[in-house]
């Protein structure tokens, strides 16, 4: 309880808001409202999800840290599958692309900071601890870690992939008979170390239309406070199907059926979204590569800190970005306000989406009932779900709510295509967080 007051005094005094209005509800969450100011103060660049050699990574994590790092990202989650980088591990160097990988680090790091041995005639390197190199990496208010991790879970052929951020300890896959229980579970697992920590976590639901896994409905149907969990509204790695189908709904279409039933019908909490690279890759790059740098969050913190990072982020003070910067974001009563900071020659496209409260929530049957093997398929919803409120060409925009909006959240479009796409054509832009309706 005392820690988690502390959090609450900490985020009002430093951001100088009086304004800021956070209380704790009866389960100990620190619930922060929706409406609010917030003064300018620092904003972050980072990644919640990347991999290294500690899993399926194909480079060892400080190449992965150094790689971002002179990117001038503040802070990263090196989320590997189903373990923290911690314990001894040693990783078999036994192909050309390892092998390939393995020399970039030694030109990188020397000779004497990579240890090896022989095994089988296979050389073998014992991968550092995140505790042994990040001190190497980090700086006060220039790069931080926070750690994490992907919990891997499935259901039969289904994977059920949930991110936890600003984790202290491992946490094994929950398991479950549904592809929603499997979720709740290992969101309640993040919030439950979160509470018995006093430290803020939240855990963000993965890549939904991966293999088709997860479904709207599957979202809807969780139970949890606001900054508990979140979901990818966008995810850099090709194989992922962001954009869905002619059957599948796109993710952001998922977010706008997601957020307008929980609101509207449902009066659970607002989900909030989040963009990252899931990088796999550091060594081949281009449009089928798995690599860094696609996508990203801009979180709006007093404070360069895994703590103060994670807590601005539970509070929804943050946007996506896939390129576009923005230079101004205000949610504040009904209204959203935003500002690009425009780059020379490039022009942008705002758009506000939101659903309508006169618009049909719930959602049909599917009427194609031919096979589909594997994948789990979405109700139908009501195409006035998430449509464009408003549109403006320019870089400055502002939208307030006249009432019959459930929500609205704003994306920026810019014409400047994205340097290293995730699918062919990908134009680079932003993503803000909703604004909620007053409730009725
Ligand atoms: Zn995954
Ligand atoms: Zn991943």
């Amino acid at each position: 309880m005392k820690d988690v007051l502390a959090v609450v005094l900490l985020a009002g005094s430093l951001l100088l808001t009086p304004s800021v209005s956070a209380h704790e509800d009866g389960n100990g969450h620190t619930v922060s409202t929706e409406r609010r100011v917030v003064a300018p103060s620092g904003w972050w660049k980072g990644n919640t999800h990347t991999h290294t050699w500690w899993s399926d990574g194909d480079s060892p994590p400080e190449s992965v840290a150094a790689w971002y790092r002179e990117r001038d990202y503040n802070f990263l989650v090196l989320s590997d599958h189903n373990r923290m980088q911690e314990g001894e591990f040693w990783y078999r160097v036994d192909t050309d692309a390892k092998r390939a990988a393995l020399q970039t680090y030694l030109r990188q790091f020397g000779d004497e900071w990579v240890e090896r041995r022989q095994r089988d005639g296979v050389t073998e390197v014992k991968l550092k601890t995140l505790d042994e190199f990040r001190s190497y990496f980090e700086g006060r208010n220039q790069f931080i870690f926070i750690r994490g991790m992907e919990i891997t879970d499935r259901l039969d052929t289904h994977p059920v992939h949930v991110n936890g951020v600003n984790l202290e300890r491992a946490i094994i896959p929950q398991g479950g008979s549904s592809v929603s229980e499997i979720i709740q579970k290992n969101i309640d697992a993040v919030a439950e170390q979160g509470r018995r920590s006093g430290r803020p976590m939240f855990a963000h639901v993965n890549h939904p239309n991966f293999y088709q896994a997860i479904t709207a409905e599957d979202l809807i149907a969780l139970e949890h406070g606001p900054g508990e969990g979140f979901f990818e509204v966008y995810n850099g790695h090709p194989g992922v199907r962001n954009e869905g189908d002619a059957r599948f709904m796109s993710v952001e279409r998922m977010w706008d059926v997601v957020l307008s039933n929980r609101i509207g019908e449902q009066h659970k909490s607002i989900v909030y979204g989040v963009a990252t690279d899931d990088a796999h890759q550091y060594t081949d790059w281009g449009l089928r590569a798995v690599n860094p740098g696609r996508g990203w969050v801009m979180v709006r913190a007093p404070r360069l800190t895994p703590d103060s990072i994670s807590a601005a982020m539970k509070r929804g003070d943050f946007y996506n970005s896939t390129g576009v910067t923005l230079s101004a974001l205000r949610r504040e009563g009904s209204t959203l306000e935003l500002e690009v900071k425009a780059e020379p020659g490039v022009s942008y496209t705002i758009e506000f989406v939101g659903t309508r409260r006169s618009t049909k929530l719930a959602g049909t049957p599917e009427t194609d009932n031919s096979e589909f093997p594997g994948g789990r398929v979405s109700l139908q919803y009501d195409a006035a779900i998430g449509e464009v409120l408003s549109r403006i060409e320019g870089t400055r925009a502002t939208y307030t709510l006249k009432g019959d909006e459930l929500y609205v959240r704003a994306r920026v479009i810019s014409s400047r295509l994205h340097p290293n796409p995730y699918s062919q054509g990908d134009r680079e832009m932003a993503w803000t967080q909703p604004v909620l309706g007053s409730s009725k």
